[in-house]
């Protein structure tokens, strides 16, 4: 039998990622009225934040639109201990936030404070960046209030 080699590579390949409607909906809200919503779930009142156009346990589409927040509260928190391109400061903190009239539970980057200091439970508020182009990162990243 014939040994198959491989040979170790990178391609770099350029792409843009359709965010969907009910995503870009989402992406406009923060980025305009500095607003966070949800989408229900017309048969089980499930609210997803971020909105999915469809239930996935129901498969009935998520037509009533509704804001949450702005407060939240931390579910889970992690650090990230390595460096990568895609953080924005070295050993970030990620925090699951449950917000205030959601079922889900959404990550985001947690800020001002340390992991020392975090415990599951407390409450957070979204710091809203100045320069919001429509995308997650509109939120800045959340902070403890309680
Ligand atoms: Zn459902």
């Amino acid at each position: 039998m014939n040994e198959i080699l491989t040979h170790p590579s990178r391609i770099k390949v350029p792409y843009t990622w359709s965010a969907g409607e009910a995503l870009s909906r989402f992406f406009k809200a923060l980025r305009d009225e500095q607003k966070i919503l949800g989408s229900r779930c017309l048969k089980c009142r499930k609210v997803y934040v971020p909105p999915k156009k469809t239930c996935g346990t129901c498969f009935v589409e998520c037509s009533e639109w509704l804001e949450v927040g702005p407060s939240g509260t931390l579910v889970s928190f992690s650090q990230a201990s390595y460096p990568s391109p895609a953080h924005r400061v070295l050993k970030p903190l990620f925090g699951l936030i449950r917000l205030e009239g959601a079922d889900t539970s959404f990550l985001h980057m947690l800020g001002e404070t340390n992991l020392q200091s975090l415990k599951i439970g407390v409450k957070v508020l979204p710091v809203f960046a100045e320069k919001r182009t429509g995308s997650i990162l509109d939120i800045a990243y959340f902070k403890v209030i309680s």
